[in-house]
């Protein structure tokens, strides 16, 4: 049984797909006890009257997001959470705060999608990484998921090394930038989300990666599940996958929330227990 899926899309954001009864149908059918919607919030960060097509649902939409989520929890064979994918954007702390203060959510899971106005995991913008010092980008990467770690925003910190999807790897080595954000979000209190869906890009991996995972739990920083599904038949996939590292790395529970507060489930060792 798989405890937990927190990062499910609806097609709101313009490039998911499915209604939400059929990701909770894939849900059921995957063995998954519980599930949260986490759709991208609005793009709160973009000056007004600007936007990126097929990115984010309108603010006008959010209610509406947020009562399909509420009605699907209500008939819902599974236990449905409220959740909402929220970039992190520098100086742009106040306005984020504020639009999530408007809604009940039960999560609210932190990104970086975005260096500097640089969309490096948007398909379309890949060439820049031929254009830039990959030591650079890397660095500069987690110095923004720190920082978004430390905002205090956040309850989870999404695919925290999301910058390797389309596999350019830089040559430095990688375990001091995994040791001081292990450490800034033990020092924040969030948990870090083991996010499956990298294993469907050229990264071919969970992010993080097993090494960055062993250092966070080092670090005692806590951990959830998602599969980051854009179409219901992608909800739990590499999740079983996602369970054996985590055991592996050490971990014996994962995080589930309840209007932003934290409690534990523990993980089956053998895939039998509940
Ligand atoms: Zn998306
Ligand atoms: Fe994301
Ligand atoms: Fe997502
Ligand atoms: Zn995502």
């Amino acid at each position: 049984m798989i405890p937990a899926d927190y990062h499910l899309h609806t097609k709101l954001c313009g490039h998911a797909s499915g209604e939400p009864e059929e990701y909770l149908e894939q849900a059921v059918r995957q063995g998954i006890r519980e599930v949260g919607f986490s759709d991208h919030l609005p793009l709160y960060f973009l000056p007004p009257g600007k936007t990126i097509p097929g990115y984010a649902m309108g603010e006008e939409e959010l209610p509406l997001y947020v009562e399909m989520v509420q009605n699907c929890a209500r008939k819902s064979p599974v236990r449905v959470s409220l959740g909402i994918e929220a970039d992190y954007v520098p100086g742009c702390e106040k306005a984020l705060a504020g639009l999530l203060s408007r809604y009940p959510f039960d999560y609210v899971i932190g990104s970086v999608h975005f260096l500097d106005g640089w969309g490096f995991d948007n398909p379309a913008e890949m060439e820049e990484y031929g254009r830039r010092d990959l030591d650079r980008v890397y660095e500069e990467y987690f110095a923004l998921v720190q920082q978004a770690a430390l905002s205090g925003l956040f309850d989870i910190i999404a695919h925290p090394d999301l910058i390797k999807k389309f596999a350019f790897r830089p040559a430095r080595d990688l375990s001091p930038l995994y040791e001081e954000t292990a450490r800034a979000f033990q020092k924040a209190g969030v948990c870090a989300e083991v996010n499956s869906a990298g294993l469907r890009y050229p990264a071919g991996e969970i992010y993080p990666s097993f090494s960055f995972l062993k250092c966070l739990y080092k670090h005692n920083v806590p951990v959830t599940l998602g599969s980051d599904a854009h179409r219901p038949e992608q909800v739990g996939a590499g999740l079983p996958e996602a369970l054996r590292l985590l055991r592996e790395a050490g971990y014996q529970e994962i995080a589930l929330f309840s209007a932003r507060k934290k409690c534990f489930r523990e993980i089956a060792g053998d895939g039998k227990q509940d």
